[in-house]
C-alpha cells in the first residue's frame, strides 16, 4: 500500500473539536492548561500529543488513558480535543469563525473559593452570545481546609476519601456556583446529576494542582463533544483550508507571519491563500507553513520545522508576503478549485460581517482584535453608546483628530480595548481636549466611560442651573415696609423655592402676570446676601413700584422666569431643584397655563 496517510483517509472525516478555556484572572485557567498538557505528556510518553502553534492537541488514546474507566476509547470517533493555548475570553472572541466562535467548547473556570467574579460574568455573556456550550470547572477544590489530596484521582473516589465535614464544605461551595449560574439563566448541576448537556450545564469540581477530577473533566468534554457536536465535526479533510488569524507576528528570518487556527480543510505550503487585512483582503502565496519544533530538537538553528501540509482541526504559523496588514481575528481562507475572485469576495463578506454599524456622531473605538471590537460595540450596543468609527489597531493620532470634531463633548472620546495609545496621540489629545480610555476589561472599560459621562452631564447641568433664573414664591409681611419706593423696601418670607438678586418680580393679577420691578438687594439681618432660600424672612429692595401702589403688604410675588428658562427647568432639571423650587415652578406654570396653555412647551 503506497497511499500516503491523508490520501488514505476518508475524506469527510470528523476533525478534533476546539476547546477555549476562560474565567475570571487568577481562577487557574493557565494551571488547568498546563496540568491537562502536563497529564498527556506523561501518559503518551512524549510526543504522543502535538504542540501546534497556539494550541495542544490531546488525541483521544491519550485523553482515555488519564481518565481510565470513565473514557472508553471504543464508545467514541472524534480523534480527541484540541486547546486553545492562550486562555482568557480575549482569545475567545478574537478565535471567530464565520458567524461565530471558533471554539466548538468552552470551559468555564471558577474558584471555589472565590466564586463569581466580574470576568466569570463577562465570560458568561460572552458564551451566552455566542451560543457556546460549556462546562464550568469549579477549580481549587484541594484548597478546602482539610482536603486529603489524591493525585489526578476521578472527582468521586478522592471525593469518598474526604471526612465529612470537609466534603460538605465544598458542597457548599459548588452549590454557590450552581446558584450563581441559575441567576445567570442557566440551569446547573453537578455533572454527574445532568442527563442533557444541552439543556444544562455541568460543573465539574476539578484541582489544576492536584489533578483530581481532572479526569471527569476530559471526560465530560469527550461526551459532550461526541453527543452533541459530531455532525460540525464533520468536514472535508483534503478540502481548501478555512481558519482565523490568532496573531500577527514579526518573525525573524520570515517578516510578517501569521498564527492561524484552521478549522475545516487542509493548508498546504504552495497553497495560495485570502487573509482578512486592514483595508482589503489580502491575497498572497503560502512561503512556509510553520510547526514548533518537538522539544528535543529545540537547539537546533530554528524554533520551527516546515511541514508541508496541514489538515483541522490544527493551529499554525503561515510565513507569506504581504502580511503587515493583516488583523488578529480575521479569516484565513484557501483558493484551491475555485476562483480566486470567488474567495476574496467570501473574505471580504466575512469581514464586512463582523464590521461594527457605526452612526455619524459617537465615539471612537479601538480594540486589538476584530472579537474584540465586535465584542466592544455588542457592550456598547447595549450601553446605548453610539459609535461614530471602530477600528483595530494602537490609539493613533488619526483617532484623535476623528473624536474631536464631535459636536457632543462627551462623544469626544476614544475606548480602547487592549491596545496602547501611541505617544503622539497622547499629546494630540491633550490639546484637542479627547478623552482616551484604555482596559482590558471590557464592562471596566464601559463603567469609567459611563461614569465620566455622568460627570460631564453633572457639570453641565450645574453651569446651566448657574444661568438659569430659579423660581421663588414670596409674600409680603404685615407691617414690613420699610421704605415706600426707590426702591421699594419691604420684608418678606420665602414660600418656596429661591429669591435670587436682580431677578424681575412678578404678580398674578387673576392670573395675568404683571411685572412690578426689579431685585436690587436682599439682607438677612442687616447682612447683604445673594439670595435666600425657603422659610427664610428677608428684607428686599424692589426696584420700580411704590408699596401702597403696584405692591401692598401681604401681597404675593413671584420672581418672573423667562418662558425659555421655564421651559429647560421643567423639561431637564426637575431632578435637579430642590422639591420647593419644584413647587414653585408647577405653581408658576400653572398661573401661566391657565392663560395660555402652552406657555413654556
Ligand atoms: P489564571 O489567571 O486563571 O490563568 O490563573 P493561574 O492558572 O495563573 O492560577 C492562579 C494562581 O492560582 C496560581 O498561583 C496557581 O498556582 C493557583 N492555582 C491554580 N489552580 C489551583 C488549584 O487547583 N489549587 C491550588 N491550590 N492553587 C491553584
Amino acid at each position: 500500500d503506497t497511499d500516503t496517510e491523508s490520501n488514505s483517509r476518508d475524506p469527510t472525516s470528523l476533525r478534533t473539536p476546539i476547546v477555549a478555556v476562560l474565567g475570571h484572572v487568577d481562577h487557574g485557567k493557565t494551571s488547568l492548561l498546563d496540568k491537562i498538557r502536563g497529564s498527556a505528556v506523561i501518559e503518551g510518553e512524549a510526543g504522543a500529543i502535538t504542540q501546534h502553534i497556539g494550541a495542544t492537541a490531546v488525541p483521544l488514546d491519550i485523553i482515555s488513558t488519564i481518565a481510565g474507566d470513565l473514557v472508553d476509547p471504543d464508545d467514541f470517533d472524534l480523534p480527541g480535543l484540541l486547546f486553545i493555548d492562550t486562555p482568557g475570553h480575549h482569545s475567545f472572541t478574537t478565535l471567530r469563525s464565520r458567524g461565530g466562535a471558533l471554539a466548538d467548547i468552552a470551559i468555564l473556570v471558577v474558584d471555589v473559593n472565590d466564586g463569581f467574579q466580574p470576568q466569570t460574568l463577562e465570560a458568561l455573556d460572552i458564551l451566552k452570545r455566542s451560543q457556546t456550550p460549556f462546562i464550568v470547572a469549579a477549580n481549587k477544590i484541594d484548597t478546602v481546609p482539610g482536603w486529603n489530596v489524591n493525585e489526578d484521582m476521578p472527582i468521586n473516589a478522592t471525593y469518598d476519601a474526604q471526612s465529612d465535614r470537609v466534603s460538605s464544605r465544598l458542597d457548599e461551595s459548588l452549590y454557590k456556583i450552581i446558584g450563581n449560574l441559575s441567576d445567570e439563566g442557566f440551569s446547573a448541576d453537578l455533572y454527574w446529576r445532568v442527563q442533557n448537556f444541552q439543556r444544562n450545564v455541568g460543573v465539574v469540581p476539578v484541582s489544576a494542582m492536584t489533578g483530581e477530577g481532572v479526569p471527569d473533566l476530559l471526560a465530560v468534554m469527550m461526551g459532550l463533544s461526541q453527543r452533541y457536536m459530531k455532525e460540525e465535526m464533520e468536514i472535508d479533510v483534503t478540502g481548501p483550508g478555512v481558519g482565523t488569524v490568532l496573531e500577527v507576528k514579526e518573525e525573524k528570518g520570515f517578516g510578517k507571519t501569521v498564527d492561524i487556527v484552521l478549522y475545516d480543510g487542509t493548508i498546504r505550503a504552495d497553497d495560495t491563500v485570502v487573509v482578512g487585512g486592514q483595508n482589503d483582503p489580502i491575497v498572497t502565496e503560502v512561503r512556509a507553513l510553520l510547526q514548533p519544533r518537538p522539544l528535543a530538537e529545540i537547539r537546533t538553528e530554528s524554533r520551527f520545522e516546515k511541514v508541508d501540509e496541514v489538515g483541522a482541526a490544527a493551529g499554525i504559523k503561515v510565513a507569506a508576503p504581504d502580511l503587515g496588514d493583516a488583523m488578529a481575528g480575521a479569516p484565513v481562507r484557501v483558493v484551491r478549485n475555485r476562483s480566486l475572485d470567488e474567495v476574496v469576495h467570501e473574505v471580504r463578506a466575512e469581514l464586512a460581517d463582523i464590521a461594527v454599524d457605526t452612526a455619524d456622531e459617537g465615539v471612537v473605538v479601538k480594540a486589538d482584535t476584530l472579537g474584540s471590537l465586535e465584542a466592544m460595540a455588542d457592550a456598547l450596543d447595549e450601553a446605548e453608546v453610539p459609535i461614530v468609527r471602530a477600528e483595530v489597531g494602537d490609539v493613533a493620532p488619526r483617532d484623535i483628530s476623528v473624536a474631536s470634531t464631535a459636536e457632543d463633548s462627551k462623544q469626544q472620546a476614544i475606548l480602547g480595548f487592549n491596545v496602547d495609545t501611541l505617544s503622539d496621540a497622547e499629546r494630540r489629545a491633550e490639546s484637542d481636549d479627547v478623552k482616551i480610555f484604555t482596559d482590558q476589561v471590557i464592562y471596566q472599560l464601559i463603567e469609567e466611560y459611563e461614569e465620566y459621562v455622568e460627570d460631564l452631564e453633572k457639570a453641565q447641568q450645574d453651569t446651566i442651573l448657574d444661568n438659569i433664573v430659579r423660581p421663588a414664591r414670596f409674600r409680603i409681611l404685615p407691617d414690613h415696609t420699610f421704605r415706600q419706593n426707590d426702591p421699594a423696601v419691604v420684608g418678606v418670607e420665602v414660600n418656596s423655592g429661591t429669591i435670587q438678586n436682580n431677578a424681575n418680580v412678578v404678580k398674578f393679577d387673576s392670573n395675568e402676570p404683571e411685572r412690578v420691578g426689579q431685585i436690587k438687594g436682599i439682607q438677612e439681618q442687616g447682612e447683604d446676601v445673594d439670595e435666600a432660600r425657603v422659610g427664610n424672612r428677608v428684607s428686599v429692595a424692589i426696584d420700580g413700584p411704590t408699596v401702597g401702589r403696584q405692591i401692598e403688604e401681604d401681597d404675593e410675588l413671584w420672581t418672573e422666569i423667562p418662558e425659555k428658562h421655564a421651559k429647560i427647568l421643567e423639561q431637564e432639571l426637575t431632578d435637579e431643584i430642590p422639591a420647593d423650587e419644584l413647587e414653585a415652578l408647577n405653581m408658576f406654570l400653572d398661573k401661566q397655563r391657565s392663560r395660555d396653555p402652552f406657555w413654556g412647551k
